[in-house]
């Protein structure tokens, strides 16, 4: 059978090497006579600009952490796993362009685990592929500009792109992307992200948690049951 790698890959390519320093002198400029040079110059305890940090944080002090820009560089995610992504506004993103760059033999696609595990399913999805394939092909055969031949091609075509965000819209992707309610490619593609910034930034797992986490409550529709839904919390309150 097969084998294909149905997994996001992530890379985290740009951080600034300095992300404590410039996070804590945005705070403490905030509060201080001194110049912010002078605060930058002069810090260089982790555990004192981690403590004022997490406070400003805590208070909801959130343009503090818009300076810090990171960016990945993803690969072999579906369509409609980037079709989500682009929907957040903060994000600056270079998508490969399925106008400039045509198909050669069969594309790469993304098969959904529900139709992976099933073997009957997959074989029909995988032939399903190769009729688009086919039919792209004979269009772009037929002198059709890849921009047009492109309109057969599926949600699960595979893309590729490199994204940059701010560290506050970061944190505000993790909280809607790594719940339970957000489809399951997205949520897998956020994780990997956050994955390769936590494991230069550890501090940063706290925040990059899905939004129940930071709220302690639950306020979807309908919840996975990881934490007490606002309704619950609002009733045992007597609101
Ligand atoms: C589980 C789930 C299901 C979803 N289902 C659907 C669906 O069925 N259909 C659909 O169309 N979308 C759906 N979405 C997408 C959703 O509606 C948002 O478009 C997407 O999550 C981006 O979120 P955002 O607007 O908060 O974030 P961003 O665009 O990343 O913006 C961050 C924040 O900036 C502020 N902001 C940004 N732009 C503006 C603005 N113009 N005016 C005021 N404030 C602004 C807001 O506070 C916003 O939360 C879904 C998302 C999730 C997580």
């Amino acid at each position: 059978m097969e084998q294909r790698n149905n997994k996001p890959v992530v890379h985290l390519i740009s951080k600034p090497d300095n992300m404590l320093k410039t996070i804590y002198t945005a705070c403490r400029t905030c509060y201080s006579a001194d110049y912010p040079i002078n605060i930058y110059e002069s810090v260089d305890d982790e555990e004192k600009m981690l403590k004022l940090i997490k406070r400003v944080i805590g208070s909801g002090h959130y343009s503090t952490i818009e300076h810090i820009q990171v960016s990945f560089a993803i690969s072999n995610v579906s369509r409609a796993c980037t079709h989500q992504l682009v929907r957040h506004r903060h994000m600056s993103f270079s998508q490969k362009s399925q106008r400039y760059v045509k198909e050669k033999g069969q594309f790469d696609y993304i098969i959904p685990p529900t139709i992976d595990k099933n073997p009957e399913l997959r074989e029909k999805f995988i032939n399903f592929m190769a009729q688009v394939s086919d039919q792209y092909q004979e269009f772009v055969d037929a002198g059709i500009p890849a921009e047009d031949a492109r309109f057969v091609l599926p949600n699960a075509a595979a893309s590729s792109l490199v994204t940059s965000l701010n560290l506050r819209e970061l944190i505000h992707l993790a909280n809607l992307r790594l719940c339970t309610r957000a489809q399951y490619e997205i949520r897998m593609m956020v994780k990997a992200m956050c994955d390769a910034l936590t494991a230069e930034e550890p501090w940063l797992k706290d925040y990059l948690v899905p939004k129940c986490e930071r709220l302690g409550f639950c306020d979807e529709d309908k919840s996975c049951g990881r934490k007490i839904t606002q309704a619950e919390l609002f009733a045992k309150a007597g609101i």
